[in-house]
């Protein structure tokens, strides 16, 4: 299944112009154009795309796409579900919370699972996923505490860290705080277009396209990650490309790039306040 999603990088060695000239990664499409006459003596134009002609139907060289049944959406207090080539990492039952995910030391979770949500719990860490990931497409839902209790970064945070990149978990329903560090914010380095926050207690849904940064031999980035996030259906991030980390490194400094293997576990918060998640899924991508 994964290697049908996966396709090629190329690596481009651009010509050493300059000392010290980088690697470059591509994914551009290799177009070829010609023109043949028809039976009729008429000049008919031909693409091929990577290799395949403008509207193949030979099924031998432009296989159909693979059926992939849809998950439900979700609705108030019920859960939808996964689309049916997606790796299930929480369905809403403690097998699955204990059965996919850890502490942060691959050991039991201190977390509590909660009325078909994995609850985080103040001092017993992040969770993460037994798995590990690299670009994909990821869809969970959240919920801040109804009870609403502290304000800025206080008031129902958590977070979704794919490959130690955040996406800031935060009750932003009429409440202030730095842009970069919102609901939806790519933790330090970018604020989320718009504010598409619900209300506390209320599910909402991130879904994210997030491509790894790809990184040379001496670990400096030849391709920058990406995220797109869509917060309740809103997109809030389009094709944004990470310019470093987003660790903490003071009241204004976020962390440079450090590189890191090609796949890790995907991590949620425990930043004190009991943020309730449900429906995880994901699907692996081409880098
Ligand atoms: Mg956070």
């Amino acid at each position: 299944m994964k290697s049908m999603m996966k396709k090629s990088l190329v690596i481009v060695s651009v010509l050493a112009v300059a000392a010290g000239a980088a690697q470059h990664i591509t994914d551009e499409p290799v177009i070829k154009k010609w023109t043949e006459k028809d039976n009729n003596g008429k000049n008919i134009e031909y693409m091929t795309i990577d290799g395949i002609k403008v509207h193949e139907t030979d099924e031998t060289k432009q296989p159909q796409p693979k059926i992939v049944t849809p998950g439900q959406p979700s609705r108030g207090d019920q859960a939808g579900s996964a689309p049916s080539d997606a790796v299930v990492l929480f369905d809403g039952t403690e097998e699955s919370m204990y059965k996919n995910w850890t502490d942060t030391k691959g050991n039991r979770t201190k977390w509590k699972f909660v009325n078909g949500a994995m609850e985080s719990v103040k001092k017993a860490g992040y969770i993460q996923t037994k798995e590990k990931f690299g670009s994909c497409q990821f869809h969970i839902e959240w919920a801040s505490p109804s009870e609403v209790k502290g304000s800025g970064q206080g008031r129902g945070n958590s977070g979704v860290f794919l490959m130690g990149y955040e996406i800031q978990v935060l009750d932003s329903y009429n409440n202030k705080t730095y842009p970069d560090g919102q609901a939806g914010a790519v933790y330090g380095r970018k604020k989320p277009a718009v504010n598409a926050s619900r209300g506390p207690g209320q599910w909402q849904t991130y879904d994210i396209i997030f491509h790894r940064p790809i990184f040379d031999e001496q670990g400096k980035v030849v391709k920058k990650g990406t995220f797109t996030v869509f917060h309740n259906g809103v997109l809030i991030h389009d094709h944004y490309q990470i310019t470093g980390g987003t660790s903490w490194r003071g009241p204004h400094s976020v962390s440079e790039y450090k590189p890191h293997p090609d796949t890790l576990p995907i991590q949620l918060q425990d930043h004190g306040n009991p943020v309730r998640f449900r429906n995880i899924w994901i699907r692996e991508l081409d880098d």
